[in-house]
């Protein structure tokens, strides 16, 4: 079983982080990042305790959910979503961890409202200002709040963020706290529909700094499942 060894670890480590930053274990939510993994791995990890189930895919979501690879935990959408694709995503992922543009915005809530119901969103940063990311820069986030505040088949629950890997000091913690910033900033603006609670980063390499810079929610992958095809 070494994917719940793997788990076991990884929750080991956020846990260390979390009391580093004067928080409990219960405080950050995991989510297996499980792209090109196999369903039997997921549910593997799934009954190992994680939080959550991260996909990127539209396809791959769907084929996983057909071999019942999620019984037992939310899935969250953590992959660029180009609208067309949109259909296959609202009301399946309980969170969309990665809406990059006021388009996307608008096409999720206008499926949320078509399937009558409230999607949990998070609004994707691109932090580190990269022509090769998704994201929308922290000066275009206001607009995409203002809308929200207005939709009744949204709700966005936070910020999420992919920082360059090769950060000027080695590492992400400049852009992990610039992020932090950022979400304590929204945090502060009171808008309708818009309850700024999750503050998602870090992955396999940058959890434990991520953690240290106040992220609540880390996705991780080849920590938990090994090194991907
Ligand atoms: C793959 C992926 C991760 C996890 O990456 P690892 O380095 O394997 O932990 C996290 N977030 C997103 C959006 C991803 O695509």
């Amino acid at each position: 079983m070494i994917i719940a060894d793997n788990v076991k670890r990884v929750r080991a480590e956020i846990a260390e982080a979390a009391a580093k930053s004067g928080r409990g274990p219960k405080d950050i939510t995991l989510v297996a990042a499980a792209k090109q993994n196999a369903a039997e791995s997921v549910r593997e990890a799934v009954l190992a305790g994680v939080d959550a189930v991260g996909e990127n895919r539209a396809q791959e979501l769907a084929e996983k959910s057909s071999q019942g690879a999620y019984e037992g935990a939310p899935v969250h959408f953590i992959g660029h979503l180009q609208t067309n694709k949109v259909g296959a995503v609202v009301g399946r992922c309980s969170l969309i961890e990665s809406v990059d543009s006021l388009r996307l915005l608008e096409s999720v809530s206008r499926r949320a409202r078509l399937l009558g119901i409230r999607q949990d969103v998070l609004l994707e940063v691109n932090i580190g200002g990269e022509s090769s990311k998704s994201g929308v820069l922290p000066g275009e986030l206001d607009p995409l709040l203002e809308f929200a505040a207005a939709e009744s088949g949204l709700r966005v629950l936070g910020l999420m963020a992919i920082p360059p890997v090769f950060a000027p000091n080695g590492s992400s913690r400049y852009f992990f706290d610039e992020m932090y910033r950022l979400f304590v900033d929204m945090r502060g603006k009171k808008y309708d529909n818009v309850d700024m609670r999750l503050l998602s980063m870090g992955m396999s390499s940058s959890f434990i700094d991520a953690i240290h810079s106040g992220s609540n929610m880390v996705r991780v992958g080849t920590a938990i499942f090994g090194g991907r095809a």
